[in-house]
Protein backbone atom coordinates (compact mmCIF):
# COMPACT_ATOMS: atom_id res chain seq x y z
CA UNK A 1 0.00 0.00 0.00
CA UNK A 2 1.01 3.43 -0.72
CA UNK A 3 -0.01 7.02 0.84
CA UNK A 4 -1.05 9.37 -1.01
CA UNK A 5 0.50 12.47 0.49
CA UNK A 6 -2.11 14.56 -1.44
CA UNK A 7 -5.27 13.29 0.20
CA UNK A 8 -4.36 11.36 3.00
CA UNK A 9 -5.89 8.04 1.40
CA UNK A 10 -4.19 4.90 0.58
CA UNK A 11 -4.10 3.07 -2.70
CA UNK A 12 -2.99 -0.71 -2.91
CA UNK A 13 -0.74 -1.51 -6.05
CA UNK A 14 -1.73 -5.03 -7.21
CA UNK A 15 -0.06 -6.12 -10.62
CA UNK A 16 -1.35 -9.74 -10.40
CA UNK A 17 -5.07 -8.79 -10.62
CA UNK A 18 -4.16 -7.44 -14.62
CA UNK A 19 -4.11 -10.85 -15.16
CA UNK A 20 -7.73 -11.66 -14.07
CA UNK A 21 -10.23 -12.80 -16.49
CA UNK A 22 -12.91 -11.03 -17.94
CA UNK A 23 -16.02 -11.91 -19.77
CA UNK A 24 -16.42 -8.38 -21.06
CA UNK A 25 -15.77 -6.82 -24.50
CA UNK A 26 -12.83 -3.69 -24.02
CA UNK A 27 -15.08 -0.84 -24.52
CA UNK A 28 -15.07 1.71 -27.42
CA UNK A 29 -14.31 5.04 -27.08
CA UNK A 30 -16.49 6.40 -29.65
CA UNK A 31 -18.79 9.62 -30.04
CA UNK A 32 -20.56 9.41 -33.03
CA UNK A 33 -22.66 12.49 -33.90
CA UNK A 34 -24.68 13.78 -37.52
CA UNK A 35 -25.98 17.06 -35.73
CA UNK A 36 -23.86 19.81 -37.07
CA UNK A 37 -20.77 20.71 -34.20
CA UNK A 38 -21.91 23.12 -32.13
CA UNK A 39 -18.40 24.23 -31.31
CA UNK A 40 -16.91 24.10 -34.91
CA UNK A 41 -16.03 27.23 -36.70
CA UNK A 42 -19.17 28.85 -38.47
CA UNK A 43 -21.70 27.95 -35.96
CA UNK A 44 -20.86 30.52 -33.30
CA UNK A 45 -24.65 31.10 -33.14
CA UNK A 46 -25.20 27.35 -31.53
CA UNK A 47 -23.42 28.84 -28.31
CA UNK A 48 -23.76 31.74 -26.46
CA UNK A 49 -22.03 34.47 -27.24
CA UNK A 50 -18.08 34.54 -26.62
CA UNK A 51 -16.65 35.72 -23.20
CA UNK A 52 -13.37 35.45 -24.54
CA UNK A 53 -11.78 35.37 -28.21
CA UNK A 54 -8.48 34.33 -29.19
CA UNK A 55 -7.16 35.12 -32.80
CA UNK A 56 -4.84 35.03 -35.23
CA UNK A 57 -5.11 36.72 -38.53
CA UNK A 58 -8.54 36.96 -37.71
CA UNK A 59 -9.86 33.44 -37.45
CA UNK A 60 -10.26 32.71 -33.26
CA UNK A 61 -8.23 29.95 -32.16
CA UNK A 62 -9.53 29.79 -28.86
CA UNK A 63 -13.53 30.68 -26.92
CA UNK A 64 -13.96 30.76 -24.10
CA UNK A 65 -18.55 30.61 -23.74
CA UNK A 66 -20.72 30.53 -21.16
CA UNK A 67 -22.35 27.14 -20.79
CA UNK A 68 -25.92 26.61 -22.38
CA UNK A 69 -26.50 24.24 -19.28
CA UNK A 70 -24.98 25.51 -16.08
CA UNK A 71 -24.20 23.07 -13.50
CA UNK A 72 -23.73 26.56 -11.56
CA UNK A 73 -24.92 30.08 -12.55
CA UNK A 74 -26.18 33.12 -10.63
CA UNK A 75 -24.36 35.32 -8.26
CA UNK A 76 -26.44 34.39 -4.98
CA UNK A 77 -23.77 33.91 -1.61
CA UNK A 78 -23.46 30.43 -0.52
CA UNK A 79 -26.01 30.03 2.00
CA UNK A 80 -27.00 26.69 3.83
CA UNK A 81 -30.71 26.24 4.31
CA UNK A 82 -31.47 23.22 6.41
CA UNK A 83 -34.90 22.04 5.35
CA UNK A 84 -35.30 19.91 8.13
CA UNK A 85 -33.99 17.41 10.11
CA UNK A 86 -31.68 16.00 7.30
CA UNK A 87 -32.54 17.84 4.07
CA UNK A 88 -29.70 20.46 3.63
CA UNK A 89 -29.92 22.77 0.98
CA UNK A 90 -27.93 25.95 -0.87
CA UNK A 91 -28.07 27.38 -3.97
CA UNK A 92 -26.04 26.38 -7.27
CA UNK A 93 -24.63 29.79 -8.02
CA UNK A 94 -21.51 30.28 -9.78
CA UNK A 95 -19.93 30.20 -13.31
CA UNK A 96 -20.24 27.71 -15.71
CA UNK A 97 -18.19 28.33 -18.79
CA UNK A 98 -16.58 25.74 -21.51
CA UNK A 99 -13.57 26.75 -23.48
CA UNK A 100 -13.00 25.27 -26.74
CA UNK A 101 -9.21 25.01 -27.37
CA UNK A 102 -9.41 24.34 -30.97
CA UNK A 103 -10.79 25.22 -33.92
CA UNK A 104 -9.96 22.24 -35.37
CA UNK A 105 -12.83 19.33 -34.89
CA UNK A 106 -10.35 16.78 -34.63
CA UNK A 107 -7.89 17.72 -33.02
CA UNK A 108 -6.83 16.46 -28.90
CA UNK A 109 -4.59 17.94 -26.31
CA UNK A 110 -1.95 15.43 -27.75
CA UNK A 111 -1.86 16.42 -31.08
CA UNK A 112 -1.51 20.90 -29.84
CA UNK A 113 0.48 23.05 -31.33
CA UNK A 114 3.23 24.46 -28.93
CA UNK A 115 1.40 28.23 -29.57
CA UNK A 116 -2.06 26.03 -28.89
CA UNK A 117 -0.68 24.41 -26.08
CA UNK A 118 0.48 27.99 -24.69
CA UNK A 119 -2.80 29.48 -25.20
CA UNK A 120 -4.75 27.20 -23.90
CA UNK A 121 -2.97 28.01 -20.27
CA UNK A 122 -3.22 31.59 -21.04
CA UNK A 123 -6.96 31.51 -20.77
CA UNK A 124 -7.07 28.98 -18.15
CA UNK A 125 -5.33 32.01 -16.44
CA UNK A 126 -6.93 34.85 -17.72
CA UNK A 127 -10.38 32.67 -16.49
CA UNK A 128 -9.11 31.79 -13.16
CA UNK A 129 -8.72 35.50 -12.30
CA UNK A 130 -11.65 36.44 -13.51
CA UNK A 131 -13.69 34.16 -11.11
CA UNK A 132 -11.32 35.38 -8.48
CA UNK A 133 -12.90 38.61 -8.82
CA UNK A 134 -16.36 37.11 -8.77
CA UNK A 135 -17.74 37.63 -5.27
CA UNK A 136 -19.67 34.37 -4.53
CA UNK A 137 -16.83 32.04 -6.22
CA UNK A 138 -14.34 30.49 -3.99
CA UNK A 139 -12.63 27.69 -5.76
CA UNK A 140 -12.90 27.32 -9.65
CA UNK A 141 -12.11 24.23 -11.08
CA UNK A 142 -11.04 23.63 -15.20
CA UNK A 143 -11.13 20.06 -16.64
CA UNK A 144 -10.83 18.27 -19.57
CA UNK A 145 -12.92 15.48 -20.18
CA UNK A 146 -11.87 13.29 -23.92
CA UNK A 147 -13.93 10.40 -24.87
CA UNK A 148 -17.11 8.89 -24.22
CA UNK A 149 -15.51 7.07 -21.41
CA UNK A 150 -14.49 10.13 -19.71
CA UNK A 151 -17.39 11.59 -19.84
CA UNK A 152 -17.13 13.76 -22.87
CA UNK A 153 -20.30 14.57 -24.53
CA UNK A 154 -19.02 16.36 -27.35
CA UNK A 155 -16.35 15.32 -29.58
CA UNK A 156 -14.89 18.38 -30.63
CA UNK A 157 -12.05 19.64 -28.14
CA UNK A 158 -12.94 21.89 -25.55
CA UNK A 159 -12.88 21.59 -21.48
CA UNK A 160 -15.21 23.30 -18.70
CA UNK A 161 -14.33 25.99 -16.35
CA UNK A 162 -16.77 25.72 -13.06
CA UNK A 163 -16.79 28.61 -10.46
CA UNK A 164 -18.31 27.25 -7.54
CA UNK A 165 -19.11 29.11 -4.19
CA UNK A 166 -17.73 26.68 -1.98
CA UNK A 167 -14.20 24.60 -1.65
CA UNK A 168 -15.41 21.23 -2.99
CA UNK A 169 -13.63 18.29 -0.75
CA UNK A 170 -11.29 17.16 -2.88
CA UNK A 171 -9.10 20.44 -2.87
CA UNK A 172 -10.18 20.63 1.47
CA UNK A 173 -8.27 17.59 1.60
CA UNK A 174 -5.29 19.01 -0.53
CA UNK A 175 -4.83 21.99 1.23
CA UNK A 176 -5.08 19.66 4.63
CA UNK A 177 -1.84 17.72 3.19
CA UNK A 178 0.08 21.22 2.04
CA UNK A 179 -0.52 22.45 5.76
CA UNK A 180 0.66 18.99 7.54
CA UNK A 181 3.80 18.21 4.93
CA UNK A 182 6.82 19.11 7.51
CA UNK A 183 9.43 19.19 5.16
CA UNK A 184 8.46 22.17 2.94
CA UNK A 185 6.26 21.93 0.08
CA UNK A 186 4.81 18.69 -1.28
CA UNK A 187 5.06 19.04 -4.53
CA UNK A 188 8.23 20.37 -4.35
CA UNK A 189 9.59 17.91 -2.09
CA UNK A 190 7.95 14.62 -5.11
CA UNK A 191 9.43 16.77 -8.14
CA UNK A 192 12.94 16.92 -6.56
CA UNK A 193 12.60 12.99 -4.95
CA UNK A 194 11.30 11.65 -8.26
CA UNK A 195 13.54 13.30 -10.37
CA UNK A 196 16.73 12.09 -7.84
CA UNK A 197 15.57 7.94 -8.92
CA UNK A 198 13.95 8.70 -12.41
CA UNK A 199 11.99 5.95 -12.35
CA UNK A 200 8.43 7.01 -12.46
CA UNK A 201 9.37 10.28 -14.50
CA UNK A 202 7.82 10.69 -17.92
CA UNK A 203 9.22 14.06 -19.02
CA UNK A 204 11.23 16.92 -16.90
CA UNK A 205 12.87 19.81 -17.80
CA UNK A 206 14.17 23.18 -15.72
CA UNK A 207 10.37 24.22 -15.63
CA UNK A 208 8.17 21.03 -15.29
CA UNK A 209 7.90 17.60 -14.21
CA UNK A 210 6.16 15.00 -15.55
CA UNK A 211 5.32 11.95 -13.40
CA UNK A 212 3.37 8.75 -12.65
CA UNK A 213 2.80 8.98 -8.83
CA UNK A 214 4.27 7.04 -6.42
CA UNK A 215 0.39 6.83 -4.90
CA UNK A 216 -1.20 6.33 -8.41
CA UNK A 217 -4.52 5.31 -7.63
CA UNK A 218 -5.15 4.10 -11.19
CA UNK A 219 -3.06 3.10 -14.42
CA UNK A 220 -1.41 5.48 -15.96
CA UNK A 221 -2.03 8.93 -13.90
CA UNK A 222 -0.13 11.60 -14.26
CA UNK A 223 0.67 14.52 -12.34
CA UNK A 224 2.39 17.46 -13.79
CA UNK A 225 4.17 19.46 -11.27
CA UNK A 226 5.49 23.27 -12.05
CA UNK A 227 8.93 23.41 -10.65
CA UNK A 228 7.95 27.37 -9.90
CA UNK A 229 6.42 27.03 -6.54
CA UNK A 230 3.45 29.04 -6.32
CA UNK A 231 -0.26 28.39 -4.98
CA UNK A 232 -2.51 29.89 -7.56
CA UNK A 233 -2.32 29.23 -11.34
CA UNK A 234 -3.34 32.70 -12.70
CA UNK A 235 -0.32 34.17 -10.29
CA UNK A 236 2.11 31.60 -12.23
CA UNK A 237 4.55 32.91 -14.33
CA UNK A 238 4.66 32.77 -17.96
CA UNK A 239 7.05 30.61 -18.36
CA UNK A 240 5.85 28.26 -15.82
CA UNK A 241 2.23 28.53 -17.48
CA UNK A 242 3.75 27.81 -20.90
CA UNK A 243 5.77 24.73 -19.61
CA UNK A 244 2.80 22.82 -18.47
CA UNK A 245 0.89 24.18 -21.65
CA UNK A 246 3.35 21.82 -23.17
CA UNK A 247 3.76 19.17 -20.72
CA UNK A 248 0.12 18.07 -20.73
CA UNK A 249 0.32 18.02 -24.63
CA UNK A 250 3.18 15.53 -24.28
CA UNK A 251 2.03 13.53 -21.37
CA UNK A 252 -1.31 13.10 -23.30
CA UNK A 253 0.80 12.27 -26.60
CA UNK A 254 3.17 9.63 -24.64
CA UNK A 255 -0.33 7.80 -23.62
CA UNK A 256 -1.81 8.42 -26.55
CA UNK A 257 1.00 6.66 -28.60
CA UNK A 258 1.82 3.97 -25.83
CA UNK A 259 -2.07 3.33 -25.38
CA UNK A 260 -4.11 4.58 -28.16
CA UNK A 261 -6.77 6.87 -28.15
CA UNK A 262 -7.70 5.93 -24.57
CA UNK A 263 -10.09 8.26 -22.74
CA UNK A 264 -8.89 10.35 -19.63
CA UNK A 265 -9.98 13.75 -17.69
CA UNK A 266 -8.05 16.58 -16.73
CA UNK A 267 -7.96 18.05 -13.89
CA UNK A 268 -6.05 21.36 -13.01
CA UNK A 269 -5.88 22.21 -9.45
CA UNK A 270 -4.88 25.20 -7.72
CA UNK A 271 -5.56 26.90 -4.63
CA UNK A 272 -9.11 28.20 -4.01
CA UNK A 273 -8.94 32.17 -4.41
CA UNK A 274 -8.63 33.88 -1.24
CA UNK A 275 -6.64 30.77 0.13
CA UNK A 276 -3.53 32.16 2.03
CA UNK A 277 -2.00 28.43 3.28
CA UNK A 278 0.55 26.41 1.34
CA UNK A 279 -0.40 24.92 -1.90
CA UNK A 280 1.40 24.41 -5.24
CA UNK A 281 -0.97 24.43 -8.00
CA UNK A 282 -0.97 21.20 -10.69
CA UNK A 283 -2.34 19.21 -13.54
CA UNK A 284 -3.84 15.89 -12.66
CA UNK A 285 -4.33 12.99 -15.64
CA UNK A 286 -6.55 10.51 -15.14
CA UNK A 287 -6.54 7.75 -17.67
CA UNK A 288 -9.81 6.16 -18.28
CA UNK A 289 -8.68 2.47 -18.38
CA UNK A 290 -10.33 0.79 -15.50
CA UNK A 291 -14.19 1.68 -13.65
CA UNK A 292 -14.09 2.15 -10.06
CA UNK A 293 -16.11 -0.59 -8.56
CA UNK A 294 -17.43 -1.56 -5.37
CA UNK A 295 -14.36 -2.09 -2.98
CA UNK A 296 -13.28 1.44 -4.52
CA UNK A 297 -16.87 2.80 -3.78
CA UNK A 298 -16.94 1.84 -0.38
CA UNK A 299 -13.99 2.58 0.90
CA UNK A 300 -12.62 5.50 -1.26
CA UNK A 301 -8.85 2.69 -1.12
CA UNK A 302 -7.96 2.31 -5.04
CA UNK A 303 -6.58 -1.14 -6.35
CA UNK A 304 -4.51 -0.20 -8.85
CA UNK A 305 -3.20 -2.95 -11.59
CA UNK A 306 -0.04 -0.86 -13.09
CA UNK A 307 2.99 0.03 -10.67
CA UNK A 308 3.51 3.75 -11.70
CA UNK A 309 6.98 2.54 -12.42
CA UNK A 310 5.66 0.12 -15.08
CA UNK A 311 3.63 2.96 -16.37
CA UNK A 312 6.26 5.54 -16.63
CA UNK A 313 8.75 3.13 -18.01
CA UNK A 314 5.76 2.38 -20.92
CA UNK A 315 5.14 6.35 -21.62
CA UNK A 316 8.71 7.07 -21.69
CA UNK A 317 9.98 3.96 -24.28
CA UNK A 318 7.54 5.70 -27.01
CA UNK A 319 8.54 8.27 -28.75
CA UNK A 320 6.27 10.93 -29.22
CA UNK A 321 6.50 14.16 -32.28
CA UNK A 322 6.06 17.68 -31.11
P1 LIG B 1 -18.38 17.53 -21.99
O1 LIG B 1 -19.66 16.98 -21.47
O2 LIG B 1 -17.21 17.39 -21.08
O3 LIG B 1 -18.10 17.00 -23.38
O4 LIG B 1 -18.56 19.10 -22.14
C1 LIG B 1 -19.45 19.66 -23.07
C2 LIG B 1 -20.15 20.79 -22.39
O5 LIG B 1 -20.69 21.66 -23.40
C3 LIG B 1 -21.32 20.33 -21.55
O6 LIG B 1 -21.11 20.81 -20.22
C4 LIG B 1 -22.54 20.98 -22.21
O7 LIG B 1 -23.42 21.47 -21.22
C5 LIG B 1 -21.95 22.12 -23.00
N1 LIG B 1 -22.68 22.45 -24.23
C6 LIG B 1 -23.30 21.61 -25.08
N2 LIG B 1 -23.78 22.29 -26.16
C7 LIG B 1 -23.44 23.59 -25.97
C8 LIG B 1 -23.65 24.79 -26.72
N3 LIG B 1 -24.29 24.76 -27.88
N4 LIG B 1 -23.16 25.94 -26.23
C9 LIG B 1 -22.51 25.97 -25.05
N5 LIG B 1 -22.27 24.87 -24.29
C10 LIG B 1 -22.73 23.70 -24.72
ZN1 LIG C 1 -16.51 20.69 -34.11
ZN1 LIG D 1 -4.46 17.82 -6.97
Amino acid sequence: MRLNLLTGRWVTIVESRAERPSDFAVRQNVIESSRPCPFCPGNEEATPPALETFDAGGDWTLRVIPNLYPAFEGDESFAVRNLGPVHVQAEASGIHEVFVYSPDHSAALNTLSDEAAVRLMDALSRRLEDHSDTDNVRYTQAIVNHGREAGASLSHPHGQILGLPFVPGEIIEEERAFARFAGGCVLCTTAEAELATGHRIVAANDDVVVVCPYWSGAPYELLIIPREHQSHLPRASDSALAAAGLALRDATAHLNAALGDVAYNVGFHTAPHQHRGPYHWHIHVWPNLVTQAGFERGTGVMINIVAPEAAAETLRAVKVTA
